[in-house]
């Protein structure tokens, strides 16, 4: 059974719920893997109309799992073993699976996804948000991602000029500073803002609407507005950032020793 993840299903919407508040919801391997199960479980179940990912707590999400104790266990300990022998390489294959490889096949899934954020939805919390159709933000909902403070220049998934056009993108990476909700949804980042006490309902309301609709027309919707951005250059820019921020945990290790986390403290000072 998931340790992180809750999944239930109910007139015709699949809830997938973040559920490790006491991390506030930050992801580590197990996290994505189970969530990505059950992305799997509510795509393949034709009982499942909408997809509904929400999370317990009161943050969506802290992002990646970068704390002492995560680095120094589990994946992050494997990966740092493999560098002697296969440089970065190793960094840039896990996290073209569990980060941009999962933030994009969790957007492509055919059937509508809506996303209820509250709080922070930091760096990795964004991976976990732009890739849903829809977004309706709490009131106190802020997005942000300071990885550019970690010498690196964004998250692994460059939604920031897509979701917010370029200004406003370079403004929110080069000062690492959160949009709240109401500017989300001015840019058209998020679809709508409710009060927090409402998020939930909402949501819910907005899920039971869109699952009376007819599944295939939803699906060629989704497939319409997608393919779109494609033709618009999403997928292939997608990945072109993805090995722009390559370069940076690269030259984060270079600088420092540490592809991550002891970067920041060295960058930080502005050495
Ligand atoms: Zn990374």
């Amino acid at each position: 059974m998931a340790e992180f993840i809750d999944y239930s299903v109910d007139d015709r919407v699949a809830t997938i719920t973040l559920n490790r508040p006491e991390r506030r919801n930050a992801q580590n391997q197990q996290f994505l893997e189970e969530l990505n199960v059950a992305f799997d479980q509510a795509a393949e179940d034709e009982g499942v109309r909408v997809v509904l990912l929400r999370a317990d707590g009161p943050h969506f999400s802290a992002g990646h799992d970068i704390s002492p104790e995560e680095m120094a266990k589990g994946a992050f300990q494997r990966i740092e073993e493999t560098i002697p022998e296969r440089g970065m390489l190793g960094i840039h294959e896990w996290e073209a699976k569990y980060y941009l490889g999962f933030s994009k096949k969790w957007r492509d899934i055919p059937k509508p996804t809506i996303a209820a954020v509250q709080g922070a939805c930091i760096a990795g919390g964004l991976l976990l948000a732009w890739p849903c159709d829809i977004i309706i933000a709490a009131d106190n909902a802020r997005f942000s991602d300071p990885v550019v403070m970690m010498g690196i220049g964004g998250v692994e998934y460059h939604g920031h000029t897509w979701e917010l056009g370029p200004r406003k993108a370079k403004e929110m990476l080069f000062t690492a500073r959160p949009i709240d909700a109401h500017e989300a949804e001015r840019r058209g980042m998020v679809n709508r803002v409710v009060p927090l006490a409402d998020l939930e309902t909402q949501a819910r309301a907005l899920a039971a609407d869109i699952s009376k609709m007819h599944p295939h027309a939803l699906a060629m919707a989704k497939r319409a507005v997608n393919q779109t951005m494609d033709i618009m250059g999403q997928s292939a820019a997608l990945q072109s950032c993805f090995d722009i921020h390559q370069l940076g945990h690269a030259s984060a290790y270079g600088q420092t020793g540490q592809w991550m986390v002891a970067g920041m403290d060295a960058v930080k000072g502005n050495k």
